[in-house]
């Protein structure tokens, strides 16, 4: 293993904003879990996947591609046509990326200069302040109101002529409340800046701020890797203008996609009772939970598939003592703008939504 704690005659030369990115670390999967403490349940609420699992038909159509050694078509057409059908958009206005990673990806390459900003309301998802910082430019924080919604008024006082990117997460990460469509819709109508809203967890939620992708400075974009059950196809895709598509194509990699990936999608977009039945359970346990939880901590109304909530005891020691009783949930302590008594808990099964509770009921007693 090469050690870098020096920097050497050829670390030197990488650009020098890189020194402010945080190197992404992954939670604990299960098996590592299982290995450290020596246990035989470990349940993971860390990652706000779909705890059901993929629809059939999408695994099966991910098998049946045997032509590995051909390279992937770059404009896949069948799939943003199934996409436009889901979202009711043309697919002329439909872009794909590596999961909405991806997109993001591609979005800030096309906007930012050096020394440009990107105004996060905060908290928020960790990885806009991490591409931000990659493209030399610099993340402007404007802390939410009480109930974790956008203070827009705050938002447009920090826009200025350097302004090139605002975001608007909704439900979002990690707090789990919506936007207003009203409020959305001021900001987008207000700024010259593109507005970037992120809808990952969407389908959970009983709205949507679709219809804003018609305004040119506005991007909407999701992914299959929640309600769809496909984190590890790495999908995602955004609506935007047609303007702004063409300049997207330019600055995405060659062949982003793999067609089993592609075939599995759109064997899960005709299969969306699938989703709407998966959704319709993560709903009901996650109000169930939210109920359940209120005996151990402050938790907020969420419209995605995790909830938000603080502990009275630092976050860290939390999910320090949960994961070694086989929990693993998030510390969100580490996220800008969270405290440190910030948690979020992904909605799992039944079954393993019980266990927390178990295992809190116990842990209670020793230092809840
Ligand atoms: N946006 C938000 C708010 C997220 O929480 C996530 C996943 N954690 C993503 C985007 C990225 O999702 P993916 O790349 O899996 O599509």
């Amino acid at each position: 293993m090469i050690k870098m704690s020096k920097p050497n005659k050829i670390t030197k030369k990488i650009k020098d904003c890189l020194k402010d990115v945080p190197e992404y670390v992954a939670g604990k999967s299960i098996e590592e879990v299982k290995q450290k403490y020596g246990l035989e349940r470990v349940v993971k609420l860390a990652s706000n996947e779909n705890p059901y699992g993929a629809s059939e038909k999408a695994i099966r159509a991910f098998k049946e591609f045997k032509d590995l050694h051909i390279y992937p078509k770059t404009d896949f057409v069948e799939l943003r046509e199934k996409i436009a059908e889901y979202v009711k958009i043309e697919a002329g206005r439909i872009v794909l990326g590596a999961g909405m990673d991806g997109v993001l990806e591609n979005i800030f390459k096309m906007f930012l200069n050096a020394g440009d900003d990107v105004i996060i309301p905060i908290p928020s998802f960790p990885y806009y302040h991490t591409l931000t910082r990659m493209y030399c430019a610099k993340d402007v924080q404007v802390r939410r109101r009480e109930d974790f919604t956008i203070d827009v008024d705050a938002v447009l006082d920090k826009t200025n002529e350097k302004t090139k990117i605002i975001i608007v997460c909704s439900p979002n990460n990690p707090t789990g409340n919506i936007e207003k469509k009203e409020d959305a819709k001021r900001l987008v109508e207000e700024t010259d800046a593109l507005v970037f809203i992120d809808e990952a967890y969407v389908e959970f939620s009983n709205n949507n701020l679709m219809d804003l992708a018609d305004y040119e400075n506005v991007v909407v974009a999701r992914t299959f890797s929640k309600a769809f059950a496909l984190a590890n196809l790495r999908i995602g895709y955004a609506v935007m203008h047609e303007d702004l598509k063409k300049e997207y194509m330019k600055v995405s990699t060659p062949f982003p996609l793999s067609t089993p990936a592609v075939n599995a999608v759109i064997a899960a977009l005709d299969d969306l009772e699938y989703v709407k039945r998966c959704v319709r359970l993560v709903v009901e346990e996650r109000e169930r939970l939210m109920k359940e939880l209120n005996r151990f901590f402050k938790v907020y109304p969420s419209q995605a598939n995790f909830l938000f909530v603080k502990s009275q005891v630092e976050s860290k020691v939390v999910a320090e003592e949960l994961m070694k009783r086989g929990v693993i949930v998030r510390d969100c302590s580490n996220f800008i703008g969270c405290d440190e008594y910030s948690l979020r808990i992904s909605v799992g099964k039944r079954e393993d939504n019980d266990f927390l509770l178990d295992v809190l009921e116990d842990l209670r007693l020793e230092i809840i």
